[in-house]
């Protein structure tokens, strides 16, 4: 585990959607940052709170660079994230990384199912990115994206592009406030992965998001037979 701090600098920021913004750090004291798919940094912000320690999952698949992009939605009243959407470019941040065990397996060769709401995605993206950049080997994968507008639907282009790239790749954005013009799948993330493993198939999860969902997610596939070995995940709160 990396416990010493280091130091990353804000290089860009992008608007993702109208509360979520994508930021890239560069990490100047190392030539390449590396990290586990899955992993994340922890910040030491300048913050007058109690605790001043805020995590971020990696966005990002290792690219053999020095950079790293986060994606975070901002909070009402988080100290953390009030401070994080200044953005000003070149402010140095200290931080602790990568660190966190929700990484993929040795063996990714079966059904492969994430399942994440909000910024709960970053992990699972990480993760997708890196098993079709290195081809590690999978039966099929299937993003179940949780969010409440379609406005709200985290890398919408990149994951409808790579559904249609690749037959083996099914991405489901479901909205749990939908609205009359949105035709596609609605309703919480759990009907979507229950009604797709119903058959209790030789699969592994991979769960991200606030505590509630995750906790519901683990039981209901406990439910459907699948034993913790099968569950990975991490939660945010
Ligand atoms: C391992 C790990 C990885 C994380 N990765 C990410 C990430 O990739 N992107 C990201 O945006 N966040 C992520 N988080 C959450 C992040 O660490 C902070 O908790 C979050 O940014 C809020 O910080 P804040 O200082 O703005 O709010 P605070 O001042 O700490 O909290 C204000 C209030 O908001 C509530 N709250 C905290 N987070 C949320 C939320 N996401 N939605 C609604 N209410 C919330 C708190 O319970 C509290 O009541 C992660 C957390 C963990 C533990």
């Amino acid at each position: 585990m990396a416990r010493e701090w280091k130091t990353a600098v804000l290089s860009r920021v992008e608007q993702e959607t109208a509360g979520t913004k994508r930021f890239y750090f560069k990490v100047p004291g190392e030539p390449v940052f590396d990290f586990a798919p899955g992993q994340f940094v922890t910040f030491d912000l300048p913050i007058e709170a109690k605790v001043r320690l805020r995590s971020y999952s990696i966005a990002s698949s290792p690219a053999g660079t020095n950079e790293f992009e986060l994606i975070i939605v901002k909070v009402e009243d988080g100290k953390g994230t009030h401070y994080l959407f200044s953005e000003v470019i070149g402010t140095e941040f200290q931080f602790i990384g990568p660190l966190g065990k929700f990484v993929l397996p040795e063996n990714t060769n079966t059904d492969l199912c994430f399942i994440g709401t909000g910024t709960g995605i970053a992990p699972l993206r990480s993760m997708i990115r890196f098993i079709m950049e290195k081809n590690l080997p999978y039966n099929s994968i299937t993003l179940i994206f949780g969010s409440r507008f379609e406005a709200d639907i985290l890398y919408r282009k990149e994951f409808d592009a790579l559904a249609s790239a690749n037959s083996k790749f099914k991405f489901i954005p479901t909205l749990s406030r939908a609205g009359h013009d949105w035709n596609g799948p609605k309703g919480y993330v759990h009907d979507h992965y229950k009604h797709h493993f119903a058959d209790g198939r030789d699969a592994q999860f991979f769960i991200c998001g606030l505590n509630h969902m995750v906790s519901q997610c683990r039981e209901n596939l406990a439910a459907l037979g699948y034993s913790k070995e099968h569950i990975h995940f991490e939660k945010y709160d």
